[in-house]
Parts: C-alpha cells; sequence; structure tokens
C-alpha cells in the first residue's frame, strides 16, 4: 500500500513536473513573457481559473465602451461632462463581470478626468475581492492623442519616413508614459497592415508600403510601448493590428473584401507581426474586413493556428468593433448574432469588442449559452480566459493598484515635446527644389495660401482629440502654419485660396473669395508657400471616390503660377494624392505627411534651413489615378505596349526618394564574396560622401534583386536601411551583414526558399552582383 502510495506519489510528482517542463517548453515559444516569469503566472492562474465561475470566465472575454456605463438623458443622449453612471459600472463590473472597458466618447479628457474615471472604474472592482479587475484600452496612435495637453506625434506614416526605428521607439515611449500617466494600461497601437492601397481611408495609419520598414519600424514602436518585461509603471501592452492583411481592398474602401494570395500573405502581410510578436507584443487586435472570402473574425487557421499554435502567441486577440456582430449583419457567415459568437471564439478569439450596451449583456448571454450547450468548449474559454489574465497579470492589473499621478511629472514635458519636434523635423521629406529655391531666407516676403495653411486639425489628422479629428475645440494649443510662418518671417501675409467644408460626411472643396486678391497682389512677394491638404477623417468616414487632388486646390497653383513669383508647395497629407498637372507649376514640393502638433515649427525650420531635410518616401507617390504600383513591381508591370519597352512604371516619387539640401555620393558598393552559400555571411559596403554644404542626414538604403526564380522576382525589394549624419566632405564606409534568410522567397511548394543562382545588390544608382550557391 504504501510502496504503491509512494508509486502514486512519484507519478503525480513526474506529471507535475512534465506539465512544468510543458509549460516552460510551451512558454519558451509563448514570447510574451520570460519564462521564470511564466511558470510564477501560470500556476496563479491556474489557482484563479480553478476559482472562477462559469459567469466569470465569459465576463473576462467581454469588452464594452466606456459609453456603456455613462450617464445618459431620457432621449439616450450622454450628460455632459460625461459622468459614470454608478448603477451601470457595477452592473457591468460585478453582474456581468465584464474583463474590459475601452474608448472615449468624441472627447478628449483631462488627466484629471481620466484619473477620476479610472479610480471610480477601480473602486467599483474593489467593492469585492474575487473580482477580477479590467483592462482599460485606448487608441494612443500618435502620441496619447485623448489626453488634453498631451505631446503629439506626427501619424504613422510620417514616423515611417523618417526611417529611423530610434525615433520609433522613443515614440513609443513617450506615447506609453502618457498614456499609463491617465491610468490606462493597453494600446491599441500599432498598425502593422501595409501602406499599398493609397486610397484607402487608413493609408496614414500604416508604415508605408513596405514590408522591411514596417517590421523594423513596428518591433521598435512596440519596445517603446513595453519596455522591459515586466511592464513597468511607464510602459502599457501595445496592440498589434488588424491581423492580417485588412489594409488592401479591392475598392480602396474600408472593411471591403480582399484578395491575397497565400504567397503575398506569407511575403507582405504576415511578417510584420510575426516581428512584433516574437519581440513579445502582448495582444493583437483582428482583421475587420475578409479575406478570400473568408472574414477576418473567422479565420481559425490565421488566429488559432498560425498566430497562436505556429507562432506561439500567448497573450490575447481582441476582436475589432462590434465584429462578432458583423459576421451576422456585415459579412453573412452566420444566421444569427449567437452563431457568430460561437463562430469567432471557436476561431481563437479571446476577447469581444461588443462593445455598446445593451448588446454586451446579450453577448454575455449568448456565450453562456454557447458553453453550457457545448458548443464552445470549456476547454477554449479557459485558453481565453488564461490568456487574459497573463497580460493583466503582467500589466500588474491583479496585485494592489499603487497608482500616483505625481510618478509621471514628465507628462508634455518638454523633453517630450522636444522629442515630438524631432520626429516631424525628421519625418518632413523634400520632394522637389528647383535652383536650391529652398532654404528661404526671413527676409523674404511670402503670400501664404491654402485651405492647410491655418489649420492644427488638418495637420494632425484624424484620431487626434476624437476618432475624426475634426473638432476644433481642442485643436488650438499649438501654432499652425501660418502662425510658425507669422513668428518666423517679418512679411506675410495670408489669404485662404479655397475651403474644405463637409457635406452629407464628405469633403467638399469650395473657391474662396480670396483668392483672385491672392493673385492680384502674388507679384509683389518674393515666394508663394501654398498649403494643401484634406479634412481629417479615418476608417469608413475616410472613404473617398479618387485620388486626384480636388481642381478647387489645384487652381490655386494655377492660377499663381500665371504671375510671377516662385511657388513652393506645402503637402500635408494623410494619402498621396495625384498632383501631376500642379507639379510642373512648382518650385519645390515639401510632404509633410500629418506631422501633428509640432508640424508647423519644424516645417518653417526646414523652410528656413534650420533643420536639412531628411525624410524619405516610404511609398511610391503616384502619378495616376489607375496606374497604382508599388516599388517592388515585377518586370511584366513594366512592359509598354506603345513601344514594348520596359518603361511603364512611372511614378511621381518613388518609394524612399527624398532630397536634402546636400548632396550625397555613393561610391565603391562591394561585396566581401562573390558566391555564397546557405552557411555564409554576406558583407556588404558603400561609401557614402557629404559633397554639399550643409551637415546632413541621409537614408542608406539596400535592395536586392534575385535575376530568375520559379515565383516570377519583383525587380527590387528593400533589406536593409540605415540613417547616418555626415558633416560637409565626411566620408564614411557603412556595411550591412546579410545571409541565406535575406535571399528567401515563399516558394511553389509554399515554404521559404532559396534557388541558386545570381543576385544584384543596389544602393542609390550602385549595384554589385554575387552568386548564391547550396
Ligand atoms: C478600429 C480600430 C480601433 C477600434 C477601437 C475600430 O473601429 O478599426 O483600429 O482600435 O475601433 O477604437
Amino acid at each position: 500500500m504504501s510502496i504503491n502510495k509512494n508509486k502514486t506519489l512519484q507519478i503525480i510528482v513526474s506529471l507535475i513536473a512534465i506539465a512544468g517542463i510543458f509549460y516552460f517548453t510551451n512558454d519558451q515559444k509563448l514570447k510574451v513573457l520570460d519564462s521564470n516569469f511564466v511558470l510564477k503566472h501560470e500556476k496563479r492562474i491556474d489557482d484563479l481559473i480553478s476559482k472562477m465561475t462559469l459567469e466569470e470566465k465569459v465576463g473576462q472575454t467581454c469588452q464594452i465602451t466606456l459609453d456603456a456605463v455613462l450617464q445618459k438623458d431620457s432621449n439616450g443622449k450622454l450628460i455632459d461632462p460625461h459622468t459614470i453612471d454608478d448603477v451601470k459600472l457595477s452592473e457591468a463590473i460585478h453582474k456581468y463581470k465584464v474583463g474590459s472597458i475601452l474608448n472615449v466618447s468624441n472627447r478628449t479628457f483631462t488627466l484629471d478626468d481620466w484619473h477620476v474615471k479610472i479610480e471610480k472604474i477601480d473602486n467599483c472592482t474593489n467593492e469585492d475581492s474575487n473580482t477580477i479587475p479590467i483592462i482599460y484600452g485606448i487608441d494612443a496612435i500618435h502620441g496619447a492623442n485623448y489626453i488634453q495637453n498631451s505631446t503629439l506625434f506626427p501619424q504613422q506614416i510620417g514616423l515611417a519616413a523618417t526611417w529611423d526605428t530610434s525615433i520609433a521607439r522613443a515614440m513609443g515611449e513617450v506615447t506609453a508614459y502618457e498614456t499609463r500617466a491617465s491610468g490606462v494600461t493597453w494600446n491599441f497601437s500599432p498598425v502593422l497592415d501595409l501602406g499599398r492601397q493609397p486610397i484607402w481611408s487608413r493609408f496614414f495609419e500604416t508604415f508605408g508600403e513596405d514590408v522591411y520598414l514596417s517590421k523594423t519600424m513596428g518591433k521598435k514602436i512596440v519596445e517603446g510601448y513595453q519596455g522591459n518585461l515586466p511592464i513597468d509603471k511607464y510602459h502599457v501592452a501595445a496592440c498589434l493590428k488588424h491581423y492580417v492583411g485588412y489594409s488592401f481592398p479591392k475598392t480602396g474602401r474600408d472593411r471591403t473584401p480582399c484578395l491575397i494570395p497565400e504567397r503575398t500573405m506569407e511575403e507582405l502581410y504576415m511578417p510584420p507581426f510575426k516581428e512584433s510578436i516574437d519581440g513579445g507584443a502582448m495582444t493583437v487586435m483582428i482583421n475587420s474586413g475578409e479575406i478570400n472570402g473568408i472574414p477576418g473574425h473567422a479565420n481559425k487557421y490565421l488566429i488559432t493556428d498560425l498566430l497562436k499554435e505556429k507562432w506561439g502567441f500567448a497573450g490575447f486577440t481582441v476582436s475589432d468593433w462590434e465584429d462578432f456582430i458583423k459576421l451576422h449583419k456585415v459579412h453573412k457567415t452566420d444566421s444569427t448574432i449567437k452563431d457568430a459568437i460561437a463562430t469567432a471564439i471557436n476561431a481563437g478569439i479571446d476577447m469581444s469588442m461588443v462593445p455598446n450596451n445593451p448588446q454586451y449583456k446579450k453577448y454575455i448571454k449568448n456565450l453562456l449559452e454557447l458553453v453550457q450547450e457545448g458548443k464552445v468548449s470549456h476547454e477554449r474559454l479557459n485558453d481565453a480566459v488564461r490568456r487574459i489574465l497573463r497580460v493583466k497579470l503582467e500589466l500588474g492589473l491583479l496585485d494592489e493598484r499603487n497608482f500616483n499621478k505625481d510618478d509621471y511629472t514628465d507628462f508634455s514635458s518638454d523633453k517630450h515635446h522636444h522629442l515630438a519636434y524631432k520626429s516631424v523635423a525628421e519625418s518632413i521629406t523634400l520632394l522637389k527644389n528647383n535652383n536650391d529655391i529652398l532654404p528661404l531666407k526671413q527676409e523674404q516676403s511670402v503670400l501664404l495660401i491654402g485651405p492647410a495653411a491655418n489649420d492644427l486639425n488638418i495637420l494632425n489628422g484624424a484620431w487626434t482629440h476624437t476618432w475624426q479629428g475634426i473638432d476644433k475645440k481642442y485643436n488650438n494649443d499649438h501654432p499652425t502654419i501660418l502662425d510658425q510662418l507669422n513668428i518666423s518671417f517679418g512679411n506675410v501675409t495670408y489669404f485662404e485660396g479655397s475651403k474644405l467644408l463637409m457635406r452629407n460626411g464628405d469633403e467638399v472643396d469650395v473657391a474662396a473669395d480670396d483668392l483672385k486678391n491672392a493673385t492680384d497682389v502674388a507679384g509683389n512677394y518674393d515666394v508663394a508657400i501654398v498649403c494643401l491638404g484634406e479634412i481629417p477623417s479615418t476608417e469608413r468616414a475616410g472613404d473617398i471616390y479618387t485620388l486626384d487632388l480636388p481642381n478647387e486646390q489645384k487652381n490655386i497653383i494655377k492660377e499663381l503660377s500665371k504671375k510671377d513669383i516662385p511657388i513652393v508647395l506645402i503637402l500635408v497629407e494623410g494619402r498621396p494624392k495625384i498632383i501631376r498637372d500642379i507639379e510642373p507649376l512648382c518650385d519645390a514640393v515639401i510632404q509633410t505627411y500629418l506631422p501633428g502638433d509640432h508640424g508647423a515649427e519644424a516645417l518653417i525650420d526646414i523652410l528656413l534651413g534650420n533643420i536639412n531635410p531628411s525624410g524619405k518616401l516610404p511609398y511610391t507617390y503616384p502619378k495616376y489615378n489607375g496606374v497604382i504600383m508599388n516599388y517592388d513591381y515585377k518586370q511584366s508591370e513594366t512592359i509598354n505596349g506603345n513601344n514594348w519597352k520596359n518603361d511603364f512604371y512611372e511614378a511621381q516619387w518613388d518609394f524612399g526618394f527624398g532630397l536634402s539640401y546636400t548632396n550625397f555620393e555613393y561610391s565603391n558598393l562591394s561585396v566581401d564574396k562573390e558566391v555564397i552559400s546557405s552557411t555564409d555571411e554576406l558583407i556588404v559596403s558603400i561609401d557614402i560622401e557629404n559633397t554639399g554644404k550643409f551637415k546632413g542626414k541621409e537614408v542608406i538604403q539596400l535592395y536586392l534583386h534575385d535575376h530568375y526564380a520559379t515565383i516570377s522576382p519583383p525587380l527590387k525589394k528593400l533589406i536593409r536601411y540605415c540613417k547616418i549624419d555626415l558633416n560637409p566632405n565626411e566620408k564614411r564606409t557603412v556595411s550591412f551583414k546579410l545571409n541565406k534568410k535575406d535571399l528567401e522567397f515563399f516558394g511553389v511548394e509554399n515554404c521559404w526558399i532559396v534557388e541558386e543562382g545570381s543576385f544584384s545588390l543596389f544602393i542609390d544608382s550602385q549595384e554589385v552582383d554575387f552568386i548564391y550557391k547550396n
């Protein structure tokens, strides 16, 4: 008996050990946490889960919007100032046991407002020691944009134009710090969708069209958000979105179907997500649209088989806005909302952004029934809860709260604003500068004109204080381009030129009465600065019919060009608008993207030459509405049916393009081996010299071309880049290390391979070849 007992004990001990090893080895794969932490957490989570009721588990998967617990009037309108309704909050937390709250409705709170709300939610949780605290999520996508007076950075497309990952990291750090200062611990950022469809309304939220640039910038911003594990009081959980393939709708309109072959998914759309998962990103938001007919929220292969099992993602996935419901109402893949909930949870989604009231109550009822009916297994529910608890534990949410608002004295500090200014200064991209018309001199008289010249909302874009970013109430604490020009130049006269109005949800451009006055006096000024742009918008509200810049805006340039005045065109745009007919009329063109609160200061410093521009386009600037090509096109895309030459590709400006006030000369591109094999490293070197008069920064971009492959290869693809600073006459040698992985493509057999043969490497106009042999 005792022997048996001992044996049983031994077996139990071995089983526990095996389970421990299982956790350990599994969690080696689970990139979120280091192994000791996992073991500590997993035991605590097991313990918690074993004590949780079914209702508590279901509640953890439910995310509601803050509106759902705010006071409303008898017509259902939110009462101002937005105030938590204690009864609704208590109902959500204690009766329905919801696990998460998100957002803020069409306004930006002060830090104090945030503290009051978060504290109220915490106090409500604390009323019952068994209640698991909520995780609060927010879209702090270019700084803590829902907190008044926070530090706002350029939108992601501008960050990408810096081609500097340390800037992405710094932006992440500051945003995390300022978000955390409000008490919020979870940020729905970054967007890792590729911007390869410029008409898409969320183009500006991406890092542009290239997979390598997006994956390297994305990884660093996540590092900035999360810091080192365990997460401290200055960092937040990142949320990679929108997994995966969301950004390439065939129609160009938001959340319409995408057709993306598996190879393209593997080569382009997945790697930025994979890179950040490997880097420890804690949460992932799912694609609202559909890929090849399968809605993102129903795609078990992508969510469970690939993300969780193959990639080893240990954090949790969250749906996008109302997307469980949309499987029934929009995608029509489920005949009831209840079926849709089963589909989404069984596909592997752990938390549902339901998020409205009373819909969330129905969600909870439905999911409870689904588990009781066996349509969602206990195992799946436990897995979802385990993942959510892991992140909550990692964030310290399940330990005693010791939030102290005095810990955040750097909120909106000069240090933070300087970093935001620097990000803009490094992103602004000089696209044309005929006869070195720029930099300007302070004594020059300026005629300033255009709808983007005196508008801070346009500089910031959407997700700024409100979702669409159009409320003027908050955008008055930083200079517009007009304000800053007035500070820096002695003689500035401003005209509107055209107006951007909103009618029935669309931008309507109207010529302003003062255009004639402007052209009448244009000859009296040294230079015209023309600022063109668009009304901020995102998601479906940002769907447009054409990429053409409206005629009313182009007319400003056309009319001024009849006068004797040089024209500097300033573009303030989240997506490239077609300017083929007005570009030749301009002497200089500057792309500012959506630079944020510090846009005007950095722009004027660039106009004056205080800053030498160093931004490079993170996308191909199209010349024609009907010819949307990305830089990594194939030879077949270049054949011109008029002359049968390979010259069809004609962009307004190329991906990676951007001028400087100085000149950089490249020479001696070389490789250290002419032939490499699978185990070799290849060192690529190039000399670069600043041969101009200004100190300046240059982005060195290394592209690869595989001459022949069984899957037709692109003519070039970016494989490395770096940004360096050079004084006049300074020369430096820069080297990059490559290996077999850099040569791989997703082959016919649906796996990554390299085929033997010749390859070329390009930097600027330099080229060098090498051979790969197995
Ligand atoms: C957007 C997400 C965002 C979420 C919460 C959705 O409509 O697609 O990017 O994170 O709302 O605001």
